[in-house]
């Protein structure tokens, strides 16, 4: 507890809900919520420093202005709350990357929990290893969710963009820059699908202001040449510190990296496939994880 607790958890709420409100009328095509994503919170339970879930109550508010609603959450916890708050309903989709709930807070969020009811096959999990780096990141985004984002084919896209999953955060074991983040968004921004970015967690402070300023800039078509220069400058081995720019340095992947991550996210990325694709009238035998090139429409090529 903390003095005005109330005010600052209700007004991410209200910041949310102006946000769908505003895409809903058509006013606006991205709405960003930086203060917001609360995600962790519970219908009647605080948790992870989330008290009221706002981005919860944005896809119920766009679900009921009759919304397909997909909700994908790349900050580097489980996205719990909002899958609890949409388990049975197929009018929300809800998608999550990450860190396995073997190794985070959570400690929830497996490829098993696919929904129920009539939200069967509407919730999907994918789990990172600690040491995913963005190559690896960007793969699995492409095999699982381009091909599910086509199939649902949603009005609104309502994206959690924690900053956490950024190496250095001093709560999680990810080690992605902010380049992925950016890819995330530059393949969401290409589907001309309204947009609400949710800022999320992210507790190395310089790298998520910069992560979340990149985003700002990247959703306001204002990417900036000099920036992208000074950005892909040079590798700085296992530094996060700042690159000149809003772009954080490239970061090399060790071979030990590529060993411990790979056959873990392919087995992850198997079971989503395994167990949610089928629902969506996707490929789901063997061979459907093949190249992420065979994923249909022209994200693939970034
Ligand atoms: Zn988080």
């Amino acid at each position: 507890m903390f003095k005005d607790l109330l005010p600052y958890a209700t007004w991410a709420c209200g910041a949310a809900l102006t946000a769908a409100e505003r895409l809903l009328a058509g006013e606006v095509d991205v709405a960003f919520h930086l203060l917001g994503g609360f995600h962790h919170a519970m219908a009647e339970r605080a948790a992870g420093f989330c008290y009221l879930n706002d981005v919860a109550l944005a896809c119920l508010r766009l679900a009921e202005g009759g919304k397909r609603v997909l909700y994908l959450d790349v900050d580097a916890h489980h996205g719990d709350g909002v899958q609890a708050a949409f388990y049975r309903r197929r009018d929300v989709f809800t998608i999550s990357l990450h860190e396995s709930g073997h190794t985070l807070f959570p400690w929830g969020g497996f490829e098993d929990e696919i929904g129920e009811g009539d939200g069967l096959g509407f919730n999907a999990n994918l789990s990172l290893p600690a040491g995913t780096y963005n190559e690896a990141f960007l793969d699995a985004f492409d095999r699982v969710v381009l091909p599910l984002l086509a199939a649902y084919a949603p009005d609104v896209i309502v994206l959690e963009l924690g900053m956490d999953a950024l190496a250095g955060d001093p709560l999680t074991h990810l080690s992605l820059t902010n380049h992925a983040h950016e890819a995330v968004l530059e393949r969401l921004l290409r589907r001309n699908i309204p947009l609400l970015v949710a800022g999320g967690g992210g507790y190395h402070v310089e790298n998520t202001v910069r992560g979340w300023a990149l985003a700002w800039q990247v959703c306001a078509g204002e990417q900036n040449e000099h920036d992208l220069s000074l950005g892909m400058g040079g590798v700085m081995l296992g530094s996060t510190e700042w690159a000149g720019g809003l772009r954080d340095h490239d970061r090399p992947v060790t071979p030990e990296q590529r060993r411990t991550v790979e056959p873990a996210l392919r087995a992850s990325v198997d079971a989503v496939i395994r167990n949610v694709f089928p629902h969506h009238g996707l490929p789901s035998g063997a061979g459907a994880s093949g190249p992420a090139a065979s994923e249909p429409g022209p994200a693939a090529t970034l």
